[in-house]
């Protein structure tokens, strides 16, 4: 079988790779209508992400290397790497930092215990955590407080779950599932209120949601959705391609729980078939036999340099046509955590951060 090789550009090295020609794709299975490409928007960087990736730039910049950062700053392994390249040295817990030396705490957040192991060893820190993160934070802890207890519907073991868990865990109780829904056990169901984290499937969570408050009619809701915006865009903007897609690729990491979630939402909604890739070089050309359909997003954590790399390998096989369905427009940016805003201002940077800008979330179409 003749192969061609197809290079991909990832912001890494390049890696050849032999794939299955275009035509030999199409000659295993006629494409019907004109190949095209749905390209999800919004997609890629949240807020959240933004200001994460950039406080770890601008520490390295201002204080120079190494800059150490709990846990992966983003779930993205591009992101990471391309941070390592720069001096970041990634660990996983406060303790494999050195006294006195610099640590980030990723945006997925942190637990008390965490802050306070920090200090305790004499860390310098910068809290990258999103600030809609803090907020969920700011619940439980406020709910905990008011002698609620408080169902934290999420993923056990997820960073950002331990890290809300942490702020009350004496009146936690965490629900990964609608099954464990159903079984919950609460002590007092006339006081319980319920949180989640951010990037969970809208659908899924409003399903839980549900059955809690069957069994528990006086169930508290939090204030605010603590579902962010991103996750809610980026899922809007997905089911809205995926019925009209014969394949959707998710590009985003395997840790990247609102990447993953984008793959579930496109399949409910009637993609025939959706594979999440880090990089391009992980698509599989033989997705493409007999598609005329593709759609394409990305997960909040995920640089759009990727998904323009995914882009470039889908036009090789015909889908050249690129049509963006809106179903948002995003105009949120968060300032730098305040550590940095006050190295900033001491050096002199006004780049980016020094009291931020005005935040507004569009609601989703
Ligand atoms: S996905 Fe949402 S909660 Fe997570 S960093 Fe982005 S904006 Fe913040």
């Amino acid at each position: 079988m003749s192969t061609t090789a197809v290079s991909v550009s990832l912001g890494l090295p390049e890696v050849p790779r032999n794939r299955r020609s275009r035509a030999e794709i199409e000659a295993a299975a006629p494409v019907e209508g004109t190949k095209r490409v749905l390209l999800a928007a919004p997609r890629g960087y949240c807020a959240g992400v933004d200001r994460a990736v950039i406080a770890v730039e601008k520490a390295l910049e201002h204080y120079g290397a190494p800059v150490y950062v709990r846990k992966q700053i983003v779930h993205n392994l591009h992101v990471v790497r391309t941070l390592e390249a720069k001096g970041a040295i990634f660990v996983e817990e406060t303790e494999e930092v050195p006294t006195g030396e610099l640590v980030v705490f990723s945006a997925h957040g942190v637990s008390p215990a965490v802050v306070k192991s920090a200090e305790d060893r004499e860390l310098r820190t910068i809290d990258a955590t999103c600030p809609l993160v803090t907020k969920v934070h700011r619940e439980a802890v406020r709910f905990a407080r008011a002698g609620q207890e408080i169902l934290l519907i999420g993923h056990e073991g997820h960073e950002e779950v331990e890290g809300t868990y942490g702020e009350a865990p004496e009146a936690t109780t965490i629900v990964n599932n609608p099954a464990e829904a159903r079984t919950v056990h609460v002590t007092d169901p006339e006081n319980v209120t319920w949180l989640s984290q951010t990037t969970l499937s809208v659908d899924e969570t409003m399903e839980i949601v549900a059955i809690l408050r069957e069994r528990f009619p006086n169930l508290q809701d939090p204030p605010s959705d603590d579902i962010c915006y991103a996750t809610t865009n980026r899922q809007a903007a997905i089911k809205e391609i995926a019925p009209h897609a014969d394949l959707v690729i998710v590009v985003g990491s395997a840790n990247s729980s609102n990447s993953v979630r984008l793959v579930e939402v496109a399949l409910e909604y009637g993609a025939r078939a959706a594979h999440r890739v880090d990089f391009a070089r992980q698509v599989d050309e033989s997705w493409f036999a007999g598609v005329t359909t593709v759609g394409v997003t990305s997960g909040a954590s995920v640089p759009d340099v990727l998904v323009q790399d995914v882009l470039a390998l889908l036009a090789e096989y015909g889908y050249a046509g690129v049509e963006e369905i809106v179903t948002a427009d995003e105009d949120i940016l968060f300032s730098l955590p305040k550590e940095l805003r006050a190295k900033l201002k001491e050096d002199g940077d006004t780049s980016r951060g020094l009291g931020g800008r005005k935040a507004k979330a569009k609601p989703t179409a």
